[in-house]
């Protein structure tokens, strides 16, 4: 049954719909219901426009996807282009030009080796993928049943919301309610310092973590289908930046066992952490690569999982021997999406903006250094323009904030109130800008971020 409201205004009468029948990702309901959030109808640059015309700087773009703003006049173009010609997923025993032109593209600009690219349409549709082509791999070069049906992960890791994509996650929060589910995984511990278990050193637990991975590692070597990681920063656990080294530690022992490592570049990829990705900045070649998000410039679903010919030569035969890689969704490498990813490649191009980005990151973190010694701030973490703030009650004891009082939601409501969209990670509060967000847009998000902390962490 639908819900009619009578007599109400068209914004009025669209938030009744939306509070009658929309269920939002990742979002507490009853709390949603009270709220009123804005309800968008279009946008322009780097703003989005509610219905009653108010506009508000997108400080996390949109799902941590936006690249280039919006309505980017190269990308609506060959968007539009494309559903002129073919708009439906052509891939399946057919091909198409727009897939054939940005799996170039990608392998291209991708790390040495991996010269294979499976389309799917989502980050988590990307992990599983990459999960499953590590498992069936090691089939397929003659291991048993009881060999390599181990994951390795890191701890707090987040690699989306299937539950193959669960299994190898390991936020409490997020994960703990599924366990019965999921597959068995072995976890690394994350190599960060804040709240390092009693008795370490940050130096000491730092040590720590990199020999728990050639220990874990090398332990169960011929156990392992593969390894998982979020290179250089763990995104949905707070932006928990990783040790310089770390990655290519991981790379290193991976390699020096025989177990393929798997890069989500999910989050990190297409320029959030300096370089296009985040794999480049310790020289890491990984054996499979998950992309989604930015691909697009974050316009359309289209995902896509990276292999190297090793992986993927171990699928070719016969078919009666069932080599094949039986996997794939329907919207697998939609034209109008590659026809977008294309035209996204070409603007970071033109438009330098890995450029933008570098003097973006720098800004940050000058705008953002007044909270080294904000009371209420236990620890600022940036990798490019990846920023987490963690907030705390007491900065000495690291004592959090009750989660009753929600404090994280309480700087989106107060940057909301500014015109700003930040969404937190807990009571970690997170930017996000989009990659080609110019400068003054960042310090106009940055005077808000600043306020916005202040007043949501004041105690009465
Ligand atoms: N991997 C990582 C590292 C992510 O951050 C995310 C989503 N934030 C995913 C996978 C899942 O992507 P999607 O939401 O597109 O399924």
């Amino acid at each position: 049954m639908t819900v009619e409201p009578t007599h109400l205004s068209k914004p009025e009468q669209l938030r009744a719909w939306d509070n009658a029948h929309v269920w939002h990702p990742f979002t507490a309901m009853q709390a949603y219901e009270q709220e009123q959030a804005p309800i968008i109808t279009s946008a322009e640059g780097f703003e989005l426009i509610d219905f009653e015309g108010n506009r508000y700087l997108d400080g996390i773009s949109s799902l941590w996807c936006n690249v280039h703003g919006h309505r980017v006049p190269e990308i609506d173009a060959a968007i539009k282009a494309q559903v002129d010609r073919v708009s439906h997923s052509t891939l399946l025993g057919l091909s198409s030009e727009p897939s054939i032109e940005l799996a170039r593209r990608l392998v291209e600009r991708a790390p040495a080796g991996l010269t294979r690219v499976f389309y799917s349409d989502s980050g988590a549709t990307a992990v599983e993928a990459a999960l499953k082509m590590a498992f069936q791999y090691h089939r397929q070069k003659g291991n048993k049943p009881e060999q390599r049906d181990l994951f390795c992960t890191v701890g707090n890791a987040y690699h989306g919301d299937t539950i193959g994509s669960v299994s190898v996650g390991s936020m409490e929060l997020f994960h703990r309610v599924y366990g019965p589910l999921l597959f068995r995984t072995l976890s690394c511990p994350s190599p960060q310092t804040l709240r390092r278990p009693v008795g370490f050193t940050a130096e000491g637990y730092r040590e720590f973590c990199f020999a728990e991975v050639e220990r874990i590692v090398a332990e169960n070597a011929s156990r392992l289908a593969a390894f998982i990681i979020e290179p250089l920063v763990q995104g949905a656990a707070g932006i928990l930046v990783h040790p310089p080294g770390y990655l290519r530690h991981v790379r290193e022992v991976t390699r020096r066992h025989g177990v393929p490592l798997i890069a989500d570049e999910v989050a990190v990829g297409f320029g959030r952490t300096g370089t296009l990705f985040a794999c480049e900045q310790e020289d890491v070649s990984p054996d499979l690569m998950c992309l989604a998000k930015g691909l697009t410039g974050g316009y359309l679903p289209v995902a896509a999982t990276l292999a190297t010919d090793e992986i993927y030569s171990a699928f070719l035969g016969d078919p009666s021997e069932g080599r094949t890689f039986f996997h794939g969704h329907t919207f697998t490498g939609n034209p109008l999406g590659c026809a977008a990813g294309l035209a996204s490649l070409e603007l970071f191009e033109r438009n330098k903006v890995l450029q933008n980005v570098a003097s973006n990151s720098l800004k940050l973190r000058e705008r953002l250094s007044v909270l080294d010694s904000h009371p209420h701030v236990a620890q600022i973490r940036q990798k490019g323009i990846m920023v987490g703030v963690e907030l705390v009650r007491d900065r000495e004891t690291l004592t959090s904030f009750p989660s009753e009082r929600r404090t994280g939601h309480q700087v989106t409501l107060a940057a909301r109130r500014r015109g700003v969209i930040v969404r937190p990670l807990g009571d970690v509060a997170v930017l996000m800008p989009a990659p080609a967000m110019p400068g003054e847009l960042i310090d106009r998000l940055c005077d808000v971020f600043l306020e916005s902390i202040d007043e949501a962490t004041l105690e009465s």
